[in-house]
């Protein structure tokens, strides 16, 4: 049997502007960056804080590994379940102010596995039609009915709810738009989700870290009570600046998480020194304040640079700041142009956004300097 079908597609993809590629990094997270042995200035990483590359991070990683090694051994339920591990779920139920959380190894599993022992067939999920991809799969996956509402809208969400007769009624949202950098409207889908009896799931991946005064994330940005967002999943891999998930709520959904998540029963936990030096950069993200204040600055000084240049930008006052470019091919060569002038910035085209919404998705962090923002503001009078 020949790939020849195969390679008729991948050509196709490359002539439709939506082949896509690795480039490989030669440097750890940082503004700076050496890709394939030329220096660029990054604007597309999700070490929305700079604590990736920390010293205090780095340490308490490396210390870890000399006590506990690299390899987590065995699930968390046979005996893959460290100190370390213990540690961190302690204290990233008392950052969220949730009875317990659990560790995931990624946010994609996190989201597979709360999904999938919360939900059957007999049930129904509602689903931001901007979801990130791993909550779509995992609606999916579960086999309960499955609607999404209109983007961060409560009306659309109400309207479906009130059509619905199943078991178990679960709401999911972004908390941060992974690809617009928008926040959820959490208080208005609470309320819809109250009014049905609905459950509500926030992937707040990107939210964590960024906002809220002590980084807590959107449930902290609009103070939701705790009872009304029951299901609060979190990444590690972005603002913390390591890897891996967590699931927080009551002890009856943990429980039934340990019980029922396979992403969670059928994997080896992660290894020890990342939950280690997670520890570290849950600290530094609570305490270095000034890390969401430079880049309240840094995101200002965006914005309006973009505005006077006349660049589309979505209403975001996130670290995600796309340029919304419409058409791949336009977005691909923009993103080259920039790649020329030193600048690295990656287009984001269908499908992981919707057709003709191609965009340049920049993303700021507290690592950059404003010089550097000027300099990209500069690259970009060029292109516009
Ligand atoms: C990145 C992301 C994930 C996946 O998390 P990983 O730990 O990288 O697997 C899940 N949800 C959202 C909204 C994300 O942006």
């Amino acid at each position: 049997m020949s790939f020849d079908d195969l390679s008729a597609e991948l050509e196709l993809r490359k002539q439709q502007s939506l082949y896509r590629s690795r480039r490989t990094l030669q440097t750890a997270q940082q503004p700076i960056v050496q890709v394939e042995g030329r220096e660029f200035l990054a604007f597309c990483s999700n070490d929305y804080l700079g604590l990736a590359n920390h010293p205090e991070v780095i340490r308490s990683f490396q210390q870890a590994a000399n006590k506990y090694g690299v390899g987590g051994g065995a699930s968390h339920l046979v005996n893959g379940h460290s100190q370390a591990h213990h540690e961190l779920e302690e204290a990233l139920a008392e950052f969220t102010g949730r009875p317990k959380a659990l560790l995931f190894s990624t946010g994609y599993m996190a989201n597979i596995g709360a999904v999938n022992a919360l939900l059957d067939k007999r049930d129904a999920i509602f689903q931001d039609r901007l979801n990130h991809a791993s909550l779509l799969d995992a609606g999916l996956l579960s086999g309960a009915r499955f609607q999404r509402y209109l983007h961060n809208d409560a009306d659309s969400l109400d309207k479906k709810l009130a059509k619905t007769d199943a078991r178990r009624h679960l709401v999911v949202t972004d908390g941060v738009f992974s690809m617009d950098g928008d926040v959820a409207d959490l208080p208005a889908l609470s309320s819809v989700c109250k009014k049905h009896q609905a459950w509500l799931m926030v992937d707040d991946a990107h939210g964590f870290g960024c906002l809220g005064q002590q980084g807590g994330g959107c449930a902290e940005y609009f103070a939701m009570p705790n009872d009304d967002l029951q299901v609060l999943v979190g990444t590690l891999g972005k603002g913390f600046g390591t890897a891996g998930a967590f699931v927080a709520g009551s002890d009856a959904l943990i429980d039934t998480l340990v019980q029922h998540a396979r992403t969670y029963i059928y994997t080896t936990s992660m290894p020890p020194a990342v939950a280690a030096a997670t520890l570290t950069s849950l600290r530094l993200l609570k305490e270095e304040t000034w890390r969401r204040d430079k880049l309240t600055q840094l995101i200002k000084q965006f914005r309006q640079g973009c505005s006077e240049l006349g660049l589309t930008l979505i209403d975001s006052p996130t670290p995600i700041q796309p340029i919304m470019i419409g058409e791949s091919s336009k977005a691909m060569q923009i993103s080259k142009i920039l790649e020329d002038d030193g600048i690295y910035i990656s287009a984001i085209r269908p499908p992981t956004v919707p057709q003709g919404g191609a965009r340049l998705r920049v993303t700021l962090s507290a690592a950059h300097t404003e010089e550097q923002v000027n300099r990209l503001l500069h690259a970009l009078e060029k292109v516009s």
